[in-house]
């Protein structure tokens, strides 16, 4: 575990080292708060959060009596953890079989190596896993998909040029009549038009339903942790076209914009199931708001 939170903290030095130094003065004053919202903006923390942190931390400071910068550090911590914790929710497998989670996100963001890294996850808590390749449209991401799943030694279901929600609906199907644990379903993050694919995925989950009307159960959002705050307008987006219930937040062990976590917090609260922290299979880890806290400001 080591080894990752060292990490996290190496990434997150480079959003954090500016709200760090906020705090190596030696007095509590406006000029400090104003340096610290400029930090958290930098941070890509947004003004709805930024706001809302500074507002609990001024009252925190009072509350405890606070008599120097180092200090009000430890309570921006405490702050940071209060606003994320909400968030800190676990992935939940076996109340269904097969569970079947859906998978979305914009090219790029780190949906095909999130799925291979779950894939592991998942198998390595004793689940048996069947990926679908629903992104039909792209043969380099089914072929990408067919690697991860070999890694991972599970099978895939796919279909050259075929329809995603056809696929879908198959994998569902292949799924319950093999008595899998989990029904992973990677979809498209691109096609001709942005409407175009909100319509896609929603006729994947109208389709998905149809073969388990108790499933999706789990509507999975992969974001690139070093979007900023595109990352949460796309979060926005996708939960208003298909309901999200969890975020999987990449690319955390490198990026200057991970203060997005608290807008996110903040204006769309949905659980981070995972955040992921380099490029290989086991470098997926659950969310700890402390954790995360603390590397902010590390
Ligand atoms: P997709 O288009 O959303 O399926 O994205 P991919 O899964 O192909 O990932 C895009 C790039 O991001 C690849 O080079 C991945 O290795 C890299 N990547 C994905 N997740 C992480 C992560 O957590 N950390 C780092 N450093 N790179 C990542």
């Amino acid at each position: 575990r080591k080894g990752w939170l060292e990490r996290l903290k190496t990434g997150l030095r480079r959003t954090g080292a500016s709200i760090a130094t906020v705090f190596t003065g030696t007095q509590i004053d406006d000029a400090l708060y104003e340096e610290l919202e400029e930090a958290l903006l930098m941070a890509d923390t947004g003004v709805k959060a930024t706001e809302h942190l500074l507002a609990d931390l001024k009252k925190r400071v009072k509350e405890a009596k606070a008599t120097n910068p180092a200090a009000v550090k430890g309570l921006l911590a405490d702050a940071i953890v209060a606003l994320l914790e909400p968030l800190q929710k676990t992935l939940v497998i076996g109340e269904f079989k097969p569970t079947v989670i859906m998978v979305a996100g914009v090219n790029g963001a780190g949906k095909t190596t999130s799925i291979g890294k779950l894939t592991r996850h998942l198998a390595n808590g004793g689940a048996s896993v069947l990926l679908a390749a629903a992104d039909t449209f792209r043969a380099a991401a089914r072929e990408q998909l067919a690697v991860w799943a070999d890694r991972n030694t599970v099978e895939i279901v796919t279909q050259e040029g075929g329809d995603p929600a056809a696929v879908s609906f198959d994998a569902v199907t292949a799924g319950r009549a093999r008595g899998r644990d989990v029904v992973l379903v990677d979809t498209a993050g691109r096609l001709p038009t942005q409407l175009h694919l909100m319509e896609e995925l929603k006729k994947i989950k109208r389709v998905v339903q149809k073969a388990d009307p108790t499933s999706p159960h789990e509507v999975l959002l992969v974001i690139d942790g070093n979007t900023g705050q595109n990352a949460l307008a796309q979060v926005k987006a996708f939960d208003e076209t298909l309901g999200l219930t969890g975020l999987v937040i990449t690319k955390l062990d490198g990026t200057a914009k991970g203060g997005v976590i608290c807008a996110i917090a903040r204006e769309r609260p949905i659980p981070i199931y995972f955040i992921g922290v380099g490029e290989k299979l086991e470098d997926l880890e659950t969310f700890n708001a402390r954790e995360f806290a603390q590397a902010l400001l590390a």
